[in-house]
């Protein structure tokens, strides 16, 4: 079986590598427009748990991932002068950098061919494949070239973000909101490595006009965040890698595929950065539409089917959570006004997974703090 897979990120390295294992005469090419030493953004974050996923059926991969993750169990919320800590919502981190390292080992090293620094800009250059892999992200070429029949519904959110790195490390994974002068800002920090953090910039609508951001060049912005969260920041800079003002996707399709064409990772569906699950979905995709592929090695539409209906319920339940997060994210502002022990409630209930029960279990320290701020109150 010959198999094109179109964008060389975490869905498409991975792809490469679980097929080649599950289906080892399979004919395996990435296609990917950067080089192996480029690609956005800085770190990423995965909740706790949210890797164990990869042990099943793949003892190699995870320990080579897990070696290189910085670690926390606490959530610091920073607002109004406090420093709220939400104990026991365990998260790891990595360079996104590292982990595309790692993948791509393992694509090659399970046989596939890479093919980098090259931009399809044509389906048709793909078309002698038995299946072509979409895997190339939020303005997947697969999914615009197919629209209508994917079901393609994308709606942008209101807030503007820009992802910066910081040169420091915070010990936690921290959230910083503030509501000054000119407008209401936010930042999502965490470290990635002993050294760097990402710091994730996000501020609503009107803020963003308010502030003229643009207008600004991608050093004006950065420039502008570094002053606001100077705080924060304790002397340490921001760095730019393509850090520029965008809206969040929120991506649907309401077919997962279209003959020999099938949608993946964030093609198929977006997931907000404020759950941290974007990555692990869509290295979740790839290894079930590898497992289905290597149930029907005949039959790429049965194959097909397969994959989107084991897929599709766990998919629809984690991207629910993510929009009920985004959409909590994109009031962030009228939020502020709740005082800073009500606030830290409203966020940790925001993708309306956690219940008091269970939170009481996960975050006692928490819990009491809240309790006794109420009965201060
Ligand atoms: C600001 C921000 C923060 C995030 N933080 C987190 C986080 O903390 N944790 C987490 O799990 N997820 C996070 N995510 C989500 C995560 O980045 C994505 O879910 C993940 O990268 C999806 O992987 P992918 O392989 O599907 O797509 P991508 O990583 O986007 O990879 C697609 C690849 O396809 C290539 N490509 C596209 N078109 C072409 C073409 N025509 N020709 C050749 N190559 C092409 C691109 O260059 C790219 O390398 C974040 C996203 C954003 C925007």
């Amino acid at each position: 079986m010959m198999i094109k897979i179109l964008g060389g990120g975490p869905a498409g390295l991975y792809a490469a590598y679980c097929i080649r294992r599950q289906l080892p005469d399979a004919d395996v090419t990435v296609y990917e427009q950067n080089d192996a030493h480029t690609t956005f953004g800085f770190g990423v974050v995965f909740s706790d748990q949210a890797l164990e996923f990869l042990g099943a059926g793949d003892s190699e991969t995870l320990p080579l991932i897990t070696a290189g993750l910085e670690r926390w169990s606490d959530i610091e919320l920073r607002l109004q002068g406090q420093r709220i800590r939400i104990d026991g919502v365990g998260f790891t981190a990595i360079a996104r950098l590292r982990l595309l390292e790692i993948l791509r080992q393992r694509a090659l090293s399970a046989g596939a061919k890479l093919i980098d620094s090259h931009v399809v800009r044509d389906l048709a250059e793909l078309d002698d494949a038995d299946l072509v892999i979409g895997a190339d992200g939020v303005n997947s070429l697969v999914r615009k070239t197919h629209e209508a029949e994917f079901g393609t519904e994308i709606t942008l959110l209101n807030n503007r973000f820009a992802w910066f790195g910081a040169t420091r490390p915070f010990d936690y994974l921290t959230q910083t909101f503030k509501q000054l002068a000119q407008g209401s800002f936010n930042a999502h920090h965490y470290r990635y490595t002993p050294t760097m953090s990402t710091f994730l910039v996000e501020v609503d609508a009107r803020t963003f006009e308010r502030v003229g951001f643009e207008r600004m060049t991608e050093d004006q912005s950065r420039a502008y965040c570094e002053d606001v969260f100077a705080e924060e920041l304790e002397g340490a800079r921001l760095v730019t890698n393509k850090s520029l003002w965008r809206r969040f996707p929120v991506i649907r399709n309401r077919r997962w595929s279209v003959r020999n064409r099938v949608l993946v990772g964030d093609a198929l569906r977006t997931a907000h950065f404020s759950i941290g699950s974007g990555t692990r979905l869509a290295l979740e995709d790839v290894q079930a539409l590898a497992h289905a592929l290597a149930n029907h090695p005949r039959s790429v539409q049965d194959a097909l089917a397969q994959f989107e209906a084991q897929r599709r319920p766990v998919v629809d339940k984690l991207a629910g959570a993510a929009t009920r997060s985004a959409t909590w994210y994109d009031n962030f502002a009228e939020h502020l006004k709740l005082p800073a022990w009500e606030f830290a409630m409203h966020y940790i209930g925001r993708s309306g997974r956690v219940d008091t029960e269970r939170l009481r279990a996960m975050s006692p320290r928490f819990v009491a703090g809240y309790e006794a701020w109420r009965e201060a109150a």
